[in-house]
């Protein structure tokens, strides 16, 4: 049995009042990051995230165990 490390976040991490249930899970904090800014280009309607939300989404990425 195996066990494998992912990067996971839900936009209520980092927003708890944005009442949006989008949630990643990715192999690398850079394609979460990459997922992330997409969601919130096509769903939220940012062009660009602002450093500010960038270091809160970093600091909202939690690291799940996950048995393969
Ligand atoms: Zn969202």
């Amino acid at each position: 049995m195996a066990t494998k490390e992912y990067k996971q976040l839900g936009c209520l991490d980092v927003q708890p009042s944005g009442g949006c249930a989008f949630q990643v899970r990715t192999e690398t904090e850079a394609e979460l990051l990459q997922l992330v800014a997409s969601h919130a280009k096509q769903c939220h309607k940012l062009e660009s995230i602002p450093q500010e939300m960038v270091d809160q989404v970093k600091a909202a990425i939690k690291t799940v165990t996950v048995t393969v």
